[in-house]
């Protein structure tokens, strides 16, 4: 067993339940944080612990490139690695090197890219892409696709969709070859029932994490799980096609992709939606690099159970502030003499300690701090508003606009 999915209750199209993975549970409806490269920059672990987090995005590419794919097998894996005992996901690479415009050259066999650090030269295929996954060791993996870029014609737009079912049959069969390689340590489960405590603990250290492991004692010969990725570009009839072809071949979940390239929202929407029909209901459903907190909400009403954004912590590091009265560019000089918390209507300790004045000069004074705040707090507001989703849902009712507690439905 790898990850075993419940649906509790649902409202609508929209669902709640619990994604079970061997690194803990997960209670979707999910936001998940992107750690690039095995951190959310600015944020500590036990900050985003205590708020909440109960998986995270790390990107392959990223970290393939730096420290590198062996170094963190050698330490046992993303988790132990990076102080992580929750869950984790990783994507595949394909988006961030189908990214690098210029630096790449894709054929049948995979891409050649390169490195936007130092221009070396290096190759991704579907084998490749399962190979560093299997070694970073996140809970769930992704196929290796290939996301078509907006706007495209029709036929590059099917060439893509079909190259994408190849390579998802080729990642699925390496992953099945080679799933066994991942590298957790079998030791940190008990043989009999539940086990609390961290993951990776020396007999000789104090436990590193209050928030402790827990996994059934069927995860004891877990491995990771491969989810499928649904791609077509723009097309409905592409999106139905490749939704049942890589349903055919056969996934534990299935993410849509090759969203978000610049197309208009509506689009998005429309495209969400009609792929959505296509899905499994009961398996879960995962949105690839989306949203603002507007949209995270609409998706999760449409019926996603997943979603990642890197937008929270990138406007964060930006002075831009998602809140209940909606967005503050905290470096505006109205802000200098003012002693209110950025959002009165948020519980997180950035709202509840610093006034925005103080939050103000951090920014322009160029302090690290400011960093840090600002994303603890837009981080807190992304994970408050998918609270406020999942209760909306458990009464049965559509969830309303981002961080409700702020403006309760009658
Ligand atoms: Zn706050």
């Amino acid at each position: 067993m790898s990850i075993h999915f419940q649906i509790e209750a649902r409202s609508g199209a929209a669902r709640s339940g619990r994604l079970i993975t061997p690194h803990g549970e997960i209670e979707t409806p999910v936001f998940m944080p992107v750690g690039t490269l095995g951190s959310v920059k600015g944020v500590s672990q036990d900050i985003l612990e205590e708020l909440g987090v109960q998986i995270l995005l790390g990107n392959t590419y990223h970290l393939y490139l730096r420290p590198g794919v062996e170094q963190v097998r050698n330490l046992g894996g993303l988790h132990r690695w990076m102080a992580w005992p929750r869950a984790l996901l990783t994507d595949s690479g394909g988006f961030q090197v189908f990214s690098l415009t210029d630096l790449r050259k894709v054929t049948e066999e995979g891409v050649t890219f390169r490195s936007h650090l130092d221009g070396s030269s290096h190759f991704f295929s579907p084998e490749r892409a399962m190979e560093a996954q299997i070694g970073l060791g996140a809970d769930i993996i992704m196929a290796f696709d290939e996301c078509t870029e907006y706007p495209a014609d029709a036929g590059r737009m099917r060439a893509s969709m079909e190259l994408t079912l190849r390579w998802a049959e080729r990642s699925k069969r390496h992953f099945e070859d080679h799933k066994q390689e991942v590298p957790w340590p079998k030791t940190h489960l008990a043989p009999d029932g539940p086990v609390r405590g961290s993951l990776h603990k020396p007999a000789h250290r104090v436990e590193r994490s209050s928030a402790a492991f827990v996994a059934p004692a069927s995860f004891l010969d877990s491995t990771q799980s491969l989810f499928g990725i649904v791609q077509g570009g723009m097309d409905r009839e592409l999106r139905k096609q490749s939704a049942e072809r890589t349903i055919a071949i056969g996934f534990p979940g299935y993410a849509i992709g090759g969203l978000s390239v610049g197309e208009p929202r509506a689009l998005t929407r429309e495209v969400v939606e009609s792929t959505l029909e296509h899905l499994p209901s009961d398996q879960p459903r995962y949105l690839m690099g989306v949203g603002t907190p507007e949209e995270i909400v609409e998706y999760a009403n449409l019926g996603i159970d997943m979603m990642d954004c890197v937008l929270p912590t990138r406007a964060a590091r930006h002075g831009l502030l998602f809140t209940s009265e909606g967005k503050i560019s905290i470096k505006q000089a109205r802000y200098a003499g003012d002693e209110a918390p950025l959002d009165p209507n948020c519980g997180c300790r950035v709202c509840r300690r610093y006034p925005r004045a103080y939050l103000r000069h951090l920014y322009a004074a160029n302090e690290v701090l400011a960093q840090v705040l600002n994303t603890v707090h837009n981080l807190s507001f992304y994970l408050d508003t998918m609270r406020a989703v999942r209760h909306s849902i458990l009464l049965g009712k559509e969830a309303g606009s981002p961080c409700v507690r702020s403006r309760p439905k009658p």
